[in-house]
């Protein structure tokens, strides 16, 4: 990779779950790589990929061979991101796996349009790995079961999220998780985060909502 381009385009790699690669995915990643000569590879915060400074006419040929759309549509009835650290099947300290549930967030279909950015973050155990307590919402697993937290922000206004339920089953913490969502999205005005939302609502509101 040369470090002297300097165009300021960027494209995702598409299909990466969590930041999880196969063989096959390093392998896809290095031939892209190697055959549009990609300046920059970068590992994002949210353990996405992406290309960084092709000439304008690569990067419209990476698109197009990626099958991206040439503006990606904001989908909007689906959380943003998912995070995840290791979990159990690959840390020490794990209590529960983490895998199938980044992919069971990441699957949800919700009962519509929210009202702005949601990205999560699921870890393993208290330690906390992918800042569970800083996201929209975090889920962190612990031997009784997963503790949800509902709006947390790590951006120019930083807020700690808020303690939703605990020792919720795999099934439970997807469906509440549902029904947080859902709520939040029939609740809160279009273009308020999560965060700004529970400074106005409240988390007894909420619970009040959710968990009956
Ligand atoms: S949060 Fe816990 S389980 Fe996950 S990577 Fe960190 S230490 Fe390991």
């Amino acid at each position: 990779m040369t470090t002297t381009e300097n165009h300021k385009t960027f494209c995702p790699m598409p299909g990466i779950n969590a930041g999880m690669l196969s063989l096959q995915d390093l392998e896809r990643i290095t031939e892209l790589v190697r055959k549009y000569d990609i300046p920059m590879v970068k590992v994002t915060s949210a353990q996405r990929f992406f290309f960084h400074g092709l000439e304008p006419e690569k990067h419209k040929e990476l698109v197009q061979e990626l099958g991206l759309p040439a503006k990606p549509p904001h989908a909007r009835n689906r959380v943003h991101y998912v995070q995840a650290c290791p979990g159990k099947n690959w840390c020490k300290f794990g209590s529960r796996p983490t895998e199938e549930m980044a992919k069971a967030i990441g699957a949800l279909e919700l009962a519509g349009p929210l009202p702005y950015k949601v990205k999560v973050g699921i870890s393993g155990c208290r330690m906390c790995c992918c800042e569970s307590w800083m996201r929209d919402i975090g889920l962190i697993a612990e031997k009784k079961g997963w503790r949800l937290i509902f709006g947390g922000n790590a951006a120019g206004k930083p807020r700690i999220g808020d303690l939703v339920a605990e020792e919720l089953s795999d099934d439970q913490a997807v469906e509440l998780v549902k029904k947080t969502l859902n709520y939040y999205l029939t609740t809160a005005k279009y273009k308020t985060r999560s965060a700004r939302f529970m400074e106005r609502v409240g988390i007894e509101e909420l619970q009040r909502n959710v968990l009956a």
